[in-house]
């Protein structure tokens, strides 16, 4: 069964943006919200007329509370993206629908596909 899905309130995005660096650290964190440690990330690269975007999603597996911000990509940054090599078309299309995008994201970390690993040069 699909659980709601709810929003961080601003004040638990910042406290999860002080406390946790997820390029650094891709364990799961304890969730502001509930106080689980199940809080994931995911994160994947756009182009925009801007220039080359991050967007990155953030969730809690225990209380569905979300989170997602979009940035410019940060120089010399490489993201792996499991889950587009994958299976590209379940990628295009859970983008449209929230709910079952986070399920998928939950199964890709329980099957070991999440998280990612990153390059970064720029550090
Ligand atoms: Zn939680």
């Amino acid at each position: 069964m699909t659980r709601q899905l709810q929003r961080f309130t601003p004040a638990e995005v910042e406290a999860l943006g002080r406390e946790r660096n997820f390029l650094r650290d891709q364990s799961e964190w304890r969730c502001p919200a509930c106080g689980e440690v199940a809080i994931r990330s995911y994160l994947r690269t756009a182009r925009h007329a801007s220039g080359p975007s991050v967007m990155s999603y953030t969730w809690c597996a225990a209380c569905r509370r979300t989170a997602g911000s979009t940035g410019p990509l940060p120089p010399g940054l490489t993201i792996s993206d499991p889950w587009r090599a994958l299976d590209p078309q379940a990628w295009e299309e859970f983008d449209k629908n929230l709910s079952k995008f986070f399920d998928r994201l939950d199964r890709l970390w329980e099957s070991g596909a999440l998280p990612q690993s990153f390059d970064w040069k720029g550090r």
